[in-house]
């Protein structure tokens, strides 16, 4: 890449916005750091300015090879905070209604959306169609069907689809796959993964059917799917689940508030969790072997993660994830960089196999076999 599109890539913007876009706040934007690198930048829009998206947004200022560029949003008064915080010029906003736009603006790669799962499958494809890398929020979307009717949206675009499973890029998570891989653990056996909080406000999205497409499951359970499956190294391939309900107000129907579920492996290991919005303290991984075992607790809160193994305490970096993330996903988009466990869309297209059986069964009272 030549380094003068470079040294403007760094700095978000292009020769011509230098000359037209009038910047509010651009000084007081914090430069990212990245001056011991010389690749390819990639030049972020986030869609969805909510509690998580400036989580991002903010560790983004940490990156060395992304950068926060754009927004979409369905807020004027947010768009114009982020434009100032951010230095985000005006021909990189837009809202609902006319991103589709973004086809037109060559100063963007990607767009990330953070917006309520249920609204992810539309964006995601439009976010294809207007020929832009689609980076997603978990869960990617709120079944099977949709969440492939994305992964193929994004390759008839020939777009990278990347989901924000942010623990597979976590240091001491990755060590544990690591000691797993070697063998350290012995033949794997089991493991049990809990995960839940107690959800406050009864009126917000994370209760609403429509825009949630389930309850704790599709918010916090899946983060046991998924560990479950990369802390074993296995996919299961039959499941069952049983669903409580103490408080039949707050959680609708069509909104689970508790759900334990077992997964079965091809192996023979099997794995036993929770996932809940009616419980504190339950952020907690155990994998078990015959050789030794680890155990995380917190296992996929935003950090610090801590753990230990049969060989002792997890002792690896602390770092902010969505940094991390950030970093990691322009080499998987710029550089073909494969991550030791995988962020595309096939990857978040399992974890809704499961959520969709795990219903299955939980509604059922059956044993649901599944073919991922
Ligand atoms: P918030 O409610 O805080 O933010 C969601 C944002 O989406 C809103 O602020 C709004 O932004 C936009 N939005 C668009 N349409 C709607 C609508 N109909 N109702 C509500 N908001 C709407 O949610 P979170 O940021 O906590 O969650 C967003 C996504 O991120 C979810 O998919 C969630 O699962 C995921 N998430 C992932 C985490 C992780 O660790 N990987 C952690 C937390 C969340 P605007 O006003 O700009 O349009």
């Amino acid at each position: 890449m030549n380094s003068r599109r470079n040294f403007l890539q760094k700095l978000g913007i292009t020769a011509l916005a230098l000359q037209l876009a009038p910047i509010a706040g651009w000084a007081e934007s914090t430069p990212n750091d990245n001056s011991d690198y010389d690749g390819p930048i990639l030049r972020v829009a986030i869609m969805g300015l909510g509690s998580y998206g400036e989580r991002v947004a903010e560790a983004m200022r940490g990156c060395k090879k992304a950068k926060l560029v754009g927004v979409i949003s369905g807020t004027p008064s947010k768009i114009k905070t982020w434009q100032s915080r951010y230095g985000i010029p005006d021909k990189n906003c837009y809202n609902y209604e006319n991103f589709d736009a973004i086809k037109n603006n060559p100063d963007i790669d990607a767009v990330y959306v953070i917006t309520p799962n249920g609204l992810h499958h539309d964006e995601v494809i439009r976010v294809a169609k207007a020929g832009k890398h689609a980076i997603c929020e978990k869960p990617m979307a709120i079944n099977a069907k949709e969440g492939q009717e994305m992964v193929d949206a994004c390759k008839t675009a020939g777009v990278k689809l990347l989901v924000g499973y942010r623990m597979h890029f976590e240091p001491k998570t990755l060590e544990v796959i690591r000691m797993r891989k070697a063998g350290e653990f012995g033949k794997i056996k089991f493991f049990q993964g809990l995960c839940g909080f107690t959800i406050g406000d009864p009126t917000q999205w994370r209760l609403n059917k429509k825009l949630s497409g389930g309850g704790s499951m599709m918010d916090i359970g899946i983060y046991a799917i998924n560990g479950s499956r990369y802390m074993t190294g296995e996919d299961p391939i039959w499941v069952t689940a049983q669903e409580t309900k103490t408080d039949h107000v707050k959680f609708k129907e069509g909104i689970d508030e508790t759900i334990q579920f077992q997964f079965g492996f091809p192996s023979g290991a099997t794995a036993s969790c929770l996932s809940t919005y009616a419980m504190n303290n339950l952020d907690r991984f155990f994998l078990d072997g015959t050789k030794g075992f680890a155990e995380m607790q917190p296992s996929t809160g935003y950090g610090p993660i801590m753990g230990r193994t049969n060989k002792g305490e997890l002792n690896q970096p602390i770092t902010t994830h969505q940094t991390v993330q950030m970093d990691e996903m322009a080499a998987i988009i710029f550089e073909g960089k494969q991550p030791v466990v995988p962020v595309d869309g096939d990857e978040a297209v399992k974890d809704l196999k499961l959520i969709d059986a795990i219903y299955l069964a939980a509604r059922t009272g059956n044993k649901v076999d599944v073919k991922l």
